[in-house]
C-alpha cells in the first residue's frame, strides 16, 4: 500500500490539490482536511503547525518538518524524532515503535482501508470520483477517531 515515500506522497497530494476538478470537489466538502501530515504524508490535518493530531500515524503536528526532522523535541511526540516516526510509519503504519503501548491503539485494517482510499483519491480523474473518495476517507477517519481517545495516555 505504501508505494510512495513521504516526500513523493506529499508532492502527489500537492499536485492533486492544484487540479481544477479537485478544487471544485473540495468546495462541496468543507470538512475534508487537506493539510498534509509531515510524518505520514497523507492529508489528515485541518491545518499545519496547529497541534492537530494525525489519526493515521498518530503524529501531533507541533511544526517539526524536514529542516529539524532528526531532532527529538519531546512534547506530544514523546521520544520520537520526525525521522524516527516516519521510519516507523512506513513499517508499522504508526509513528510508534511496535513495543510502545501507543502503537496498537488503532486498527491496522482500518488504516489500510484508509490508505487505499487516499490512493484512489490520487487516481481520481474527475469531480465525481474525487468527492466519492473524500467521503469514504472522512468515514474511515471518523472510524479511527472512535478507536482512540486523545491525548493518548
Ligand atoms: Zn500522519
Amino acid at each position: 500500500m505504501l508505494e510512495l515515500n513521504v516526500w513523493s506522497r506529499r508532492s502527489a497530494f500537492e499536485a492533486l490539490w492544484a487540479k481544477p476538478f479537485i478544487l471544485e470537489a473540495l468546495k462541496d466538502l468543507p470538512e475534508f482536511d487537506t493539510a498534509i501530515c509531515p510524518c505520514c504524508g497523507f492529508p489528515t490535518l485541518a491545518e499545519r503547525n496547529a497541534f492537530g493530531w494525525c489519526l493515521l500515524c498518530l503524529w501531533e503536528d507541533d511544526g517539526q518538518d524536514d529542516p529539524d526532522a532528526d531532532e527529538i523535541t519531546g512534547g506530544p511526540n514523546h521520544q520520537y524524532s520526525l525521522s524516527h516516526a516516519r521510519a516507523n510509519f512506513s513499517k508499522y503504519l504508526s509513528m510508534y515503535s511496535p513495543d510502545d503501548q501507543h502503537c496498537k491503539k488503532l486498527s491496522t485494517a482500518t488504516k489500510t482501508e484508509l490508505i487505499a482510499e487516499y490512493t484512489s483519491l490520487l487516481g481520481a480523474n474527475n469531480k465525481v470520483e474525487a468527492v466519492a473518495a473524500c467521503l469514504r476517507i472522512n468515514k474511515l477517519l471518523k472510524k479511527l477517531g472512535q478507536q482512540a481517545t486523545y491525548p493518548p495516555d
